[in-house]
């Protein structure tokens, strides 16, 4: 990997038993508080999609919008949130998804996209895969046929890539 990109991968920071006990978190801030960091990743994910013709990048609650903005404002795209229930004001489409204790579900907005549009998903990490893979149902119910999936981080001994159950082309920056 190139040497700026492993120096923004090796500022992120584990904080161990968060947000419970067995539970590493990948703690991004220690790597976005860096103007030099953020400026790597923010160029890096615009070569890697500048020619695929997004025309909206969907972000996932909440840290999918940090850097899921700046890249639509630099992508020439629309931003669309996926957000958790009781947050966007009008009609949505849901998709309910099994966590390790219980459920939970994701909304987006069913005026926000069209079957024309090119999508870029982004989100900060990909662990168990639920969340990506209900957000991937709602691009379909949306009519969606082109997208493209990406993370800032994968942990990969999770396989939450092989829950995804997609066409889509799907990239993460880095792996753990
Ligand atoms: P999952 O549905 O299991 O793939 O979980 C993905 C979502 O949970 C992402 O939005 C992450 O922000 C968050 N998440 C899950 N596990 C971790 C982790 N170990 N470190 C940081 N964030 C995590």
């Amino acid at each position: 990997m190139e040497a700026r990109l492993q120096e923004a991968k090796d500022s992120i920071r584990d904080v161990i038993d968060f947000p419970k006990e067995g539970i590493v978190f990948k703690d991004i801030t220690t790597m976005l508080k860096d103007e030099k960091h953020l400026a790597t990743l923010v160029e890096t994910l615009y070569e890697q999609y500048k020619d695929k013709g997004i025309t909206k990048v969907v972000g996932l609650e909440s840290r999918g919008f940090i850097l899921g903005t700046v890249l639509a404002y630099k992508l020439n795209a629309g931003f669309v949130p996926i957000r958790k229930p009781g947050k966007l004001p009008a009609a949505t489409y849901s998709e309910k998804y099994t966590l390790e204790y219980g459920e939970d579900e994701i909304h987006i907005h069913q005026d926000a996209l069209n079957e024309d549009d090119v999508i870029l998903l982004h989100d900060d990490l990909l662990a168990t895969g639920g969340t990506a893979a209900a957000s991937i149902k709602l691009l379909a119910k949306c009519g969606v046929n082109k997208a493209f999936v990406n993370f800032l981080v994968e942990l990969d001994f999770l396989k939450g890539r092989d829950k995804l159950n997609t066409n889509f082309e799907v990239d993460s920056l880095f792996h753990f």
